[in-house]
């Protein structure tokens, strides 16, 4: 993840983290269609096929990552209003003088009212590093 959101910080980087109960086993970096610095939204293709490819191995979604490359470090009003996914974790990767820092959040929303609870996590070094998804007949544009 971090070496995700370090290279993309022309944009906010996204991506999805699956695994089992709350082991994370698999991350994946998504394209920001948006390519924007202050908003996400990831490509709905490459989720699908991630969801459809996790389902086959038995795991499920246990977090969305993202990243506020001008901080804060804090899920933004748009985030809340976008959080789909209940019960799943929103961890944000936020910029600042000190580098990057990762917050993990849950976001209850109902019709009433919302709170956002920020939890603990650990990060461990052997959680693998984000796979792009590039399908074999698309190679990377170069040049
Ligand atoms: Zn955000």
């Amino acid at each position: 993840m971090l070496r995700d959101v370090n290279e993309r910080t022309h944009e906010e980087a996204c991506g999805l983290l699956f695994g089992k109960g709350e082991q994370v086993e698999e991350v994946f970096s998504v394209t920001n269609i948006l390519h924007s610095p202050i908003r996400f939204r990831m490509d709905p293709q490459e989720q699908y096929h991630l969801f459809m490819e996790m389902e086959e191995k038995g795991l499920d979604l246990i977090a969305i990552y993202h990243s506020h490359p001008s901080g804060p470090s804090y899920p933004s009003a748009i985030d809340v209003d976008e959080a789909y996914y209940p019960g799943v974790i929103h961890l944000i990767w936020a910029y600042s003088e000190d580098g990057w820092a990762c917050k993990a959040f849950v976001i209850h929303r109902t019709n009433e009212n919302t709170r956002i609870l920020e939890i603990p996590i650990e990060i461990y070094s052997d959680v693998p590093e984000p796979k792009t998804k590039v399908e074999n007949n698309q190679q990377p544009l170069r040049g």
